[in-house]
């Protein structure tokens, strides 16, 4: 989009660091009490009455964490803000405020600045964030983008309260965003070679969307929250499954036995691995993106979640002392190990 020459393109030296700065962010609304002072001083002032809060940040970069020749930069600001969120919201809290931090070459016009913000206006939007500051300046290549967010929270949920017997609970479905990239490679390399080749990609539209604008489950910690279910340890699932799974074992001091065959997946994963010959449950395990909560849930909680088709209980912790297993179809027991593909999620 940012090749194209039909499109307007008005050089960012053309406004000025603060005429940029205004220029992007002038209809950001402000609507929690909490944010006392929003962009325009040297610092936010944010007033939270009832005490906790949490702060997280994620740093995206241009070839490592993203690729524009197929993320268009409306997704890439939407998706920025939806990875930190993700993470606001698996320390089981409520997200209020964001901060944005850019470092973008002169080989990006305004207009491509415009979609960024669009992106990260819509996010705002639809989550319910204020956006009270951030950082502009300029890079030699590539484009950066740093989101802070932080948020409220009353009863914190940490990665290290997982106890043996309790449940193993994740919610949505796994692999997704792995397979959408791998469909969206597969396009670039076919592109290279055709550049009038127009992708039918109506089959993978699910999984695309995982990859491009996945969203971050505010809904799961709002439903937890109506069935009283407390979990006693959660994380967001960037890594994978397994990598994740890990997290909670070890700071836990737990062990676990996740079964192979109550991992949840689409169709659309299913099919796309088919394709692909790739194991679907490697995929899940080791794709990462999904940004989906997993947690865990005493037994006694068990009946609240059970017939609610947000969630899947994918397995049990153990003793420390039983290891991290997979119980595969075949039910055999293979220990767990985390893999993750480097090459799109370190
Ligand atoms: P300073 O010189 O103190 O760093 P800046 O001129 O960088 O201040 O920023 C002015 C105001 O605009 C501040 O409130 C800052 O938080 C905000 N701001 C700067 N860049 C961005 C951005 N990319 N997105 C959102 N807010 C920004
Ligand atoms: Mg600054």
């Amino acid at each position: 989009m940012i090749e194209d020459k039909n499109q307007q393109r008005t050089q960012l030296s053309d406004l000025g660091e603060f005429g940029l700065i205004d220029h992007l962010t002038k209809n950001f609304e402000i609507n929690h009490k909490s944010t006392v002072k929003g962009i325009g001083d040297d610092a936010a002032v944010l007033n939270f009455k009832k005490g906790k809060i949490v702060v997280t940040t994620d740093l995206l970069v241009e070839g490592v964490h993203f690729d524009l020749s197929y993320m268009p930069l409306k997704h890439l600001g939407y998706k920025a803000v939806m990875v930190n969120l993700s993470d606001v919201y698996a320390m089981h809290a409520e997200a209020s405020q964001i901060t944005v931090s850019i470092a973008v070459s002169n080989r990006f016009p305004l207009e491509a600045l415009e979609e960024l913000y669009a992106g990260i206006e819509t996010a705002a939007k639809i989550y319910n964030i204020d956006v009270v500051g951030g950082d502009t300046t300029s890079s030699n290549k590539g484009l950066l983008i740093s989101v802070t967010a932080i948020g409220e929270v009353e009863n914190e949920v940490y990665r290290n309260g997982a106890k043996p017997n309790d449940l193993i609970v994740v919610s949505g479905d796994l692999g997704g965003a792995y397979m959408g990239l791998q469909v969206l490679e597969r396009e670039k390399e076919v592109f290279k070679v055709n550049p009038n080749n127009q992708p039918d990609l109506d089959a993978y539209t699910y999984i695309i969307e995982r990859q491009l604008k996945p969203e971050a489950r505010k809904d799961i910690i709002k439903l937890l929250k109506e069935l009283e279910v407390k979990p006693t340890a959660m994380i967001d699932i960037s890594d994978g499954l397994s990598s994740e799974l890990m997290h909670i074992c070890t700071q836990s001091k737990v062990g676990c036995d996740l079964y192979e065959n109550k991992i949840p997946l689409d169709p659309q994963v299913i099919a796309t691995c088919e394709e692909f010959d790739i194991d679907s449950t490697t995929v899940a395990l080791n794709g990462g993106e999904d940004y989906e909560l997993l947690f865990t849930i005493s037994q006694e909680d068990f009946p609240k979640i059970k017939a609610n088709p947000h969630f899947s209980v994918i397995g049990y912790i153990t003793e420390e002392s039983a290891g991290m297993h997979l119980v595969t179809r075949a039910e055999t027991k293979i220990p767990i190990k985390a893999q993750g593909w480097k090459n799109f999620n370190d």
